[in-house]
């Protein structure tokens, strides 16, 4: 989409999170949403709300809301929920067994479609329905798919991280610790689920949150 350009990234990084609300809201059955029970759900305070939306076109009417269908048809255009992303996963250990078992078509269009695994005996099995193939055969199996996400050990990243590159792969979640290295134009999101552990706990030590009420 070209518009999305126009939409900052920090407004960009809540678009899923806004989207999976407005989807409930629409199963069940409702047409609209003040910026106040939107802002108590997602807990994004409202005047940022109100600013995101007004990126979206969705113009707040006072005493009305927001128009679920409209947002919902947004939503799903911009986050290309028409169409389904292919993904591939690296590394089938204990999180990327637990990744493959979780069910993301729930929540929005992205699929796991196949994995891989240095381990010969995971490879020709399937966890949660997705066929694991050898690392070796990375080259001739990835086709079409854009994204990947990296479960390997920290010593393997930078390696497959390049072949995933080599291969058409422009989007890497990578939850190794390594902070691996990539050429411009591919995208690298980092989660390092130890690192936020430790982070959240420093935070709620040094950073109590009793005094704000969002
Ligand atoms: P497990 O308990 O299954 O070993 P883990 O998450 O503790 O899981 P790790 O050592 O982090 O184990 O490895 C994660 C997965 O990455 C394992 O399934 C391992 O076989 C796989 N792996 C290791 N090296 C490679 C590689 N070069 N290419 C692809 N997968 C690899």
């Amino acid at each position: 989409m070209s518009d999305q350009s126009k939409i900052p990234q920090a407004t960009a990084k809540r678009l899923p999170l806004y989207y999976r609300f407005i989807n409930n809201l629409h199963i069940q059955g409702k047409l609209r949403v003040s910026s106040k029970e939107l802002s108590d759900a997602v807990k994004v305070d409202s005047a940022t709300i109100r600013r995101d939306f007004s990126y979206f076109g969705a113009l707040g009417k006072k005493g009305y809301g927001y128009n679920v269908e409209y947002l919902l048809e947004f939503f799903r255009k911009t986050l290309d929920q028409d169409e389904s992303t292919p993904v591939a996963l690296i590394g089938v250990g204990n999180l990327g067994t637990a990744f493959l078992n979780y069910n993301f078509m729930k929540n929005n269009n992205t699929k796991i479609e196949m994995a891989f695994d240095a381990d010969a005996g995971k490879v020709g099995t399937e966890v949660g329905g997705v066929p694991i193939y050898h690392i070796d055969q990375l080259e001739d199996k990835l086709h079409d798919v854009g994204a990947a996400i990296l479960t390997v050990p920290l010593s393997e990243a930078q390696t497959i991280t390049e072949r995933l590159i080599d291969s058409g792969v422009t989007g890497i979640l990578n939850f190794t610790p390594a902070r691996i290295t990539v050429p411009e134009g591919v995208r690298v999101h980092h989660i390092d689920l130890a690192v936020e552990l430790q982070s959240l706990i420093y935070f709620m030590k040094h950073y109590p949150l009793d005094n704000e009420d969002d």
